[in-house]
């Protein structure tokens, strides 16, 4: 052990926090640097979870729901997988408080000081206080809740009496989208492993703004709204949730108050950042984010990155997105490094106005957005694995990285 060495703690093993943590090795290893200064990565889960894939675990075709490694494989990687054979430890362990003017942070085992720190800790569900929506709304944040969903699912074909599904999606974001065009398909085909073709299911949307997908390009919003039409989903917009009770969900659109039975809600409706913020005296925008300037610098020594942060001086603010977070992870690493190398320059982040994104809507469809033109149908759904090939070999050696894609796109391919 090198007493003289420096901790660089990396807390969140994220989007975000993964790519900072690596991109502080390259730095540092390329200057030498890495007897100086220990790059330490904290998270309490041992796997980085890759969230745009959440919702093939929530509606995965298996009989075995309770085969943690088939739920886990589209969505979980290892994380000493990700820093092996380089000079970063990682820490399993659950960060209880960070305390800025002794430059250190808690964990429910240990204490550990540090010269820099990068938070990255992302977000949580947020209910909003509607009465009933953390009781019985199912949330899609972390894999645990998507195996929950799925197996929820499967208690109504292991009951002997025929009930038909209403399921209920609260929030038409990305997540509730996504989320209800793979549940049209996969849950058909759970239907006919479980030889109960006779149950029937209906999926409805609630959204609160005037379309779903708000804030993304006409173009895409019509294009899902036309696919989710022609799935047989419904779609509610204009409509606040106003309360789940165990049966009814109660919502209100253009003055009208309706109740709509339900058996599965699921709540996509909403985030908000992690609360460990909270107690944190730092400044904060009116959403609990930490305020950075655009080299990712919330103070001299702590950077903020990815769900948890914001720009509150950028033209446009990065939105909540894991190609955002990614982004910010090497521009933080960048600046410490420049800070310890003593460089003049700064690197400051610019988020872009269009940054391409790829939305599946079930089966082997899905539409992307990349640099302003809109790829919908197959070829959008080539451009989704492709994308999620290219991020693991972005943090995997190679090798790892094919044979995990490999085993997500079997899933996916079962799934769709
Ligand atoms: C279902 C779903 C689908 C999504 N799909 C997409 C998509 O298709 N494209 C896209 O760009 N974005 C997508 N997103 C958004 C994307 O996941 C987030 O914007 C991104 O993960 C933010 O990265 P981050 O590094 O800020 O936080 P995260 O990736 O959430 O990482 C935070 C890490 O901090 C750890 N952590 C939290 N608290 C503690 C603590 N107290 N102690 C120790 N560790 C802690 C967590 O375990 C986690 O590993 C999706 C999100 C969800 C939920």
């Amino acid at each position: 052990m090198n007493n003289q060495q420096k901790n660089i703690l990396v807390a969140g093993a994220g989007f975000g926090g993964i790519k900072c943590a690596l991109q502080l090795h390259k730095f540092l290893k390329r200057d030498k640097a890495l007897n100086k200064y220990k790059i330490i990565l904290i998270d309490k889960n041992r796997e980085h979870i890759f969230t745009p894939n959440l919702y093939e675990t929530a509606s995965i075709v298996t009989k075995d729901c309770c085969n943690a490694a088939s739920m886990n494989a589209s969505v979980a990687i290892d994380i000493k997988d990700i820093v092996n054979g380089k000079k970063i430890e990682f820490i399993n362990d659950h960060i209880t408080e960070i305390n800025i003017k002794t430059k250190n942070i808690k964990t429910t085992n240990n204490q550990l000081d540090y010269e820099y720190l990068v938070l990255a800790l992302g977000s949580e569900t947020n209910y909003f206080n509607i009465p009933g929506a953390r009781e019985y709304g199912f949330p899609l944040k972390t894999l645990d809740d998507a195996i929950k969903l799925r197996k929820k699912i499967d208690t109504f074909f292991y009951t002997p009496a025929k009930t038909d599904i209403e399921i209920i999606i609260g929030g038409a974001g990305l997540t509730g989208v996504e989320l209800a065009g793979e549940f049209s398909h996969s849950l058909e085909k759970i239907k006919k492993l479980h030889r109960r073709q006779n149950i029937s299911i209906k999926i409805t949307l609630i959204e609160a703004n005037s379309t779903i997908l708000n804030n993304m390009p006409e173009k895409m919003t019509t294009a899902a709204e036309k696919r989710l039409k022609k799935l047989g989903i419904k779609i509610i917009t204009k409509a606040k949730i106003k309360e789940a009770t165990e049966k009814f969900i109660t919502y209100e659109q253009n003055e009208n108050v309706r109740n709509i039975p339900y058996s599965i809600f699921i709540w996509t409706a909403g985030i908000k950042t992690n609360q460990l913020l909270e107690k944190l005296n730092i400044p904060k925008d009116p959403k609990n984010r930490i305020i950075v300037n655009e080299f990712m610098e919330a103070t001299d020594y702590i950077f903020a990155i990815g769900d948890i942060a914001v720009n509150i001086s950028a033209k446009n603010p990065a939105p909540g997105t894991a190609y955002m977070a990614e982004k910010e992870g090497k521009i933080a690493a960048e600046n410490i490094w420049i800070k310890i190398a003593k460089k003049k320059t700064v690197k400051s982040f610019i988020a872009p106005a269009d940054y391409p994104f790829v939305v599946p809507i079930g089966g082997k469809f899905a539409i992307a957005h990349i640099k302003k033109i809109t790829i919908k149908g197959y070829l959008g759904w080539i451009i989704k694995i492709l994308v999620e090939l290219n991020y693991l070999l972005s943090i995997l050696p190679i090798h790892k990285a094919v044979k995990k894609w490999i085993k997500t796109v079997k899933i996916i391919i079962k799934n769709d």
